[in-house]
């Protein structure tokens, strides 16, 4: 039988307070274990916690870059329940009333619903060793903002595409390292199959999947989920309502436990933090402060620099990615259509194979870029020797410039060098000559190609080319 998945996501975002979210303690990342804690994020009787103003500041700018109206009254609960990470035995957060709902996300020409965003504290950190376990509380207390959608998406490819597009959107509010390696964005899953033909709020029992690093793991482990549901399904069996944990190394998920209800949690309001009103002035204040968003930033991008639509949007899609495109504009006046080719091929797939963020994290700075393309525009090198150029900066750190002038390489435009050793490749290649004569227009490629092999890839391809043909065509009216 064929399903369509339904996926919803919940993202965690570690906001960048410099203290906590209802204490002084500072959230540096990477201090000896339990360093940074005190009696109110260790939850000691007769403490009482303070909201971080910067803390909601930074929800609400999130909240309205989503698109979400922000709720006027704000209200925190204690949601209960037990695990070594949680010294309070309770973790401070949003439930009825979170702080942003109804808001979204565009990926391409579809509409991902946010159902809420809201303000939680992080719980603390467990090692594993063998035959015992340690716990960091330094991370306990951290300001989080989680963003949950409706359950909008229908594939793997989808949920990835979100998370690249969210991920775009939160590095541009500067509000998080959105570091998945250091925890600071963090991801679940939920996800269900219902027939395909069936009602589309037909939904399925879901599956909640947990433990998942990297932007891969969630497709991934949603392409397994999907697979493994379909198979319970099809045999007639039944989906339990659990949380599952995904073994990347394994490449499937594992049953953690049976997934909670609301309920279990026995939420009520936090008495120890008065619900408080934000105002609408307070509102339209960081409103008025939100930067340029990526969508706003690609039409920019198309008006200012002639740019397409297409590469707009890919240079947009990472803030790294775009400041680097604007710092090579400001650097030089090379031709941005160039220098999007490029940032969006070979830098982009050697930024991918390097699991990097963006462009800019690559050992090949902007002014790097701007001398490579130079010296194609200029002629000096062939887009060829480009490639190999920029091979060669990347793992050596030198620059374009400096990789021509010492190894000599420069493409030969020189037509009395190129005549020759084009005549050479005539003689060498009778055939193909006979056969461009007759008509065969591919053959000129192929004579274009063996110019290019004899000069070891310096020839200059349009050069070559034009002297072929008219050695070709000068032979054609003698013969
Ligand atoms: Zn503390």
């Amino acid at each position: 039988m064929s399903y369509i998945p339904v996926i919803g996501l919940e993202t965690h975002l570690q906001l960048k307070t410099v203290s906590k979210i209802f204490c002084g303690c500072s959230t540096t990342f990477g201090a000896p274990p339990n360093s940074q804690v005190c009696p109110v994020c260790l939850g000691f009787p007769g403490t009482l916690p303070v909201l971080n103003r910067q803390a909601l500041t930074f929800g609400i700018r999130v909240a309205l870059a989503l698109g979400c109206g922000i709720q006027p009254r704000i209200v925190f609960h204690r949601k209960n329940y037990f695990y070594p990470d949680l010294p309070k035995d309770f973790q401070i957060s949003q439930y009825d009333l979170p702080l942003g709902t109804d808001g979204f996300v565009e990926i391409g020409k579809r509409r991902i619903r946010i159902g809420r965003a809201h303000l939680e504290e992080d719980a603390g950190k467990l090692l594993h060793s063998a035959g015992y376990s340690l716990v960091d509380f330094n991370r306990t207390g951290v300001a989080l903002l989680e963003i949950v959608t409706e359950p909008d998406l229908t594939s793997p490819e989808e949920a990835h595409l979100y998370l690249k597009t969210l991920r775009g959107i939160l590095e541009y509010l500067e509000v998080s390292d959105c570091d998945m390696e250091k925890g600071s964005l963090r991801c679940d899953t939920n996800i269900s199959l219902r027939p395909a033909g069936s009602a589309a709020d037909s939904l399925g029992t879901k599956v909640e999947i947990k433990n998942l690093n990297s932007f891969k793991a969630v497709a991934r482990s949603l392409a397994y989920e999907i697979q493994r549901q379909a198979q319970v399904l099809d045999e007639g069996g039944k989906i339990q309502q659990e949380t599952r944990l995904w073994d990347d190394a394994a490449g499937r998920t594992e049953p953690m436990r049976s997934k909670e209800y609301a309920h279990d949690y026995r939420y009520f309001p936090e008495p120890d933090l008065v619900p408080f009103a934000v105002s609408p002035e307070e509102v339209e204040k960081v409103r008025g402060n939100l930067p340029e968003l990526p969508p706003q930033r690609a039409r920019r991008l198309i008006e200012q620099y002639g740019l397409s639509e297409m590469d707009a949007r890919t240079l947009t899609a990472s803030k790294g990615t775009a400041d680097y495109f604007e710092s090579c504009m400001k650097a030089a006046p090379a031709s941005a259509k160039t220098l999007a080719n490029w940032i969006a091929g070979e830098l982009s797939s050697q930024t991918n194979a390097r699991n990097l963020e963006s462009v800019a994290g690559l050992p090949f700075p902007p002014g790097h870029l701007v001398e490579l393309v130079g010296l194609i525009e200029s002629g000096k090198i062939s887009g060829k020797m480009a490639k190999e150029i920029f091979a060669e900066a990347l793992s050596s750190g030198q620059s374009p410039g400096s990789i021509v002038y010492s190894k000599g390489l420069s493409q030969v435009t020189d037509p009395s060098v190129l005549q020759t050793a084009a005549q050479e490749v005539l003689k060498e290649h009778p055939q193909a000559a006979a056969d461009y004569r007759t008509g065969k227009g591919q053959a000129l490629m192929f004579l274009v190609g063996q110019l290019m092999r004899r000069t070891q890839g310096a020839a200059s391809p349009a050069i070559s080319q034009e002297i072929l043909r008219k050695l070709l065509n000068d032979k054609e009216k003698r013969g």
